[in-house]
């Protein structure tokens, strides 16, 4: 019955079709860059781009770390009371290192005075705490979080005293604990699920897996036709056409218009 298979109906089909790559990139938009977040926090390894040193009238002295691994960004700001000139010394690296990202542009001390006013100064006094500010996602950044934590207070469970805005955060096991001589982080005993959306860098990432998604899905779709016409059936409906293909389909009107 190929008069069924109109045109709008076919327009319909694709405009259904496109949603659904649409949806389905939109959530591995959103769960890639909590994987992004977990691997290098797991494994201890990132590498340190820049660490510098800003003087702030309120503060006087904060050493700044830029961090990049693959898809994350993150800046981390810590108070200190001296020039310290022992660097951080530099850890593994991976092809993950690559910079794929535009840097976020956050001048210094504007990062610096917003993020301490973020969190509260009797949990997180300025001289004890490291804070941070996250950028994730692949290809683009596409969500951003930021945290404070007090590196010199211990919780019962041995970790340490953190906020997190823009971010779920859930514990989970330390690999520290059953690895030996696996480096690991304070971080590394959480699972960080970023929400904060970075719009421009969401839309791209959901656009470009639901373009791979698309993809995917019509690589089998020629696959399927390519298999039903070596059986001499149509390869829309695999109705059998008995290898004649030059009249169309009487079943679902391909090749009749
Ligand atoms: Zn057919």
């Amino acid at each position: 019955m190929w008069m069924a298979q109109s045109k709008g109906r076919r327009v319909k089909r694709a405009i259904k079709h496109i949603l659904l790559c649409l949806v389905f990139g939109l959530v591995i938009a959103w769960i890639v860059p909590s994987g992004l977040l977990e691997i290098p926090r797991r494994i201890g390894t990132g590498r340190i781009l820049k660490s510098q040193m800003i003087t702030s009238p309120n503060t006087k002295l904060v050493k700044i770390l830029d961090y990049r691994w693959f898809g994350v960004y993150e800046r981390q700001f810590t108070q200190l009371r001296k020039f310290n000139t022992a660097d951080q010394r530099t850890r593994l690296e991976f092809w993950w290192t690559i910079h794929v990202l535009p840097e976020p542009k956050l001048p210094l001390d504007k990062a610096w005075e917003e993020i301490r006013s973020r969190y509260d100064e009797n949990a997180f006094p300025v001289e004890k705490t490291q804070y941070s500010i996250v950028h994730v996602g692949w290809p683009m950044l596409s969500f951003r979080m930021d945290g404070a934590i007090n590196i010199k207070g211990t919780l019962a469970d041995g970790t340490y005293p953190k906020d997190v805005h823009g971010a779920v955060v859930t514990p989970v096991i330390d690999p520290a604990k059953y690895f030996k001589g696996m480096e690991s982080s304070p971080l590394a005993t959480h699972l960080w699920v970023p929400y904060h959306p970075i719009w421009s860098g969401l839309f791209v990432n959901t656009v470009f897996y639901a373009l791979i998604i698309a993809m995917a899905l019509s690589i089998k779709r020629a696959y399927r036709h390519a298999r039903r016409m070596r059986k001499g059936n149509c390869p829309i409906c695999s109705y059998n056409l008995e290898f004649v293909f030059v009249d169309g389909c009487p079943e679902c009107g391909w090749r009749k218009d």
